[in-house]
């Protein structure tokens, strides 16, 4: 393009005006000389399966998309015009927000392990995805040795078991720690959180399906080669990390030490209405962000933007979130 005529004239310049005129004129002769249009291509009109995988080590490690849940900021215990300025800063609405929902698997080669499993049909239709990701990934249910569970609550657990109160891990041995079995097996916490009883629900319908399979462990304990548990309380009381490692290289999985990337990154002080004991969920989310930055560990969580995979980065007294590229091996 000429530039200096076009700055001198302000009109376009003669050659270019020739090539737009030509090009219309070629445009409208098409359908006279046939056979250089095409047919539009339908619209899907609904997502593909979620599934991300990359390896850690000898290991290989997907990330399994079960849905979202629409969640209304409010659940967060922060001022309300700076929860504004947080959302709108990152792009989000003010109202309900897609909360992704994200499972792993973990392959070390001699055992197939899945953290977290997603909602299942417990939480409406957003979610329960994780069975066709799987398909999608070659991932046989019947391949999952072990569930390994942050916690008990529906949107990690309701995935274990069909409409029908079915295993849907026919070789699956069930693990979490002692504390969560205990709490969620209460019918004193039960009667007292009466309003939040599909949790206790979901729970008794998921442990009589696996019943004679489900295996409870002690806060730290190693659970495989390259797998140990590490104890996060105050989401609920036996909400559990797992570090994963393989020759050198690590991921924790931090199940919900926090919800919602946009706030509690640079606000980790910000609690959620869901936690079991707030104020324990603070100091714990404050203690494994700052592990995270300081031991550049690769974090893998349940409720970050899928695939929930990335490093943390420590900006003053906040954190910041960097997710992985997409690795091709
Ligand atoms: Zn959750």
């Amino acid at each position: 393009l000429d530039d200096t005529s076009q700055q001198r004239t302000g009109t376009v310049p003669d050659r270019v005006r020739r090539q737009i005129i030509s090009g219309a004129a070629a445009a409208a002769l098409c359908p006279a000389l046939g056979g250089t249009a095409r047919a539009a291509a339908p619209l899907a009109g609904r997502q593909v399966p979620g599934v991300h995988r990359m390896r850690l080590g000898t290991f290989e490690v997907t990330a399994l998309l079960d849905g979202y849940q629409n969640t209304d900021p409010r659940v967060l215990a922060i001022d309300p015009e700076l929860l504004g300025v947080l959302l709108a800063a990152a792009q989000l609405p003010a109202g309900p927000i897609q909360i992704a929902v994200n499972a792993f698997a973990i392959n070390t080669g001699e055992r197939l392990l899945l953290i977290d499993c997603g909602a299942g049909t417990s939480l409406g239709p957003t979610l329960g995805r994780l069975p066709q990701a799987m398909t999608l990934a070659g991932i046989d249910p019947a391949q999952v040795d072990e569930v390994l569970l942050t916690h008990a609550h529906p949107d990690h657990i309701g995935g274990m078991i069909g409409a029908q109160g079915d295993a849907l891990f026919p070789n699956a041995t069930l693990r979490l720690a002692e504390q969560d079995l205990a709490y969620w097996s209460s019918a004193e916490n039960e009667a007292r959180e009466s309003a939040r009883k599909i949790r206790y629900v979901v729970f008794k319908r998921v442990l009589s399906a696996y019943a004679g399979r489900v295996r409870a462990f002690a806060a730290g304990e190693t659970i495989a080669p390259g797998v140990q548990s590490l104890p996060a309380p105050g989401h609920t009381a036996g909400h559990s990390l797992y570090m994963i490692e393989s020759q050198g290289a690590r991921l924790l999985a931090i199940g919900d030490t926090l919800h919602i990337n946009a706030v509690q990154f640079s606000r980790p002080e910000v609690t959620i209405a869901y936690d079991t004991d707030t104020a324990q969920a603070r100091a714990t989310r404050r203690f494994v962000l700052d592990r995270a930055a300081s031991e550049q560990l690769l974090i893998a969580a349940a409720h970050l933007p899928f695939p929930g995979i990335g490093h943390v980065r420590r900006e003053g007294a906040s954190y910041a979130f960097m997710p992985i590229p997409w690795q091709i091996y």
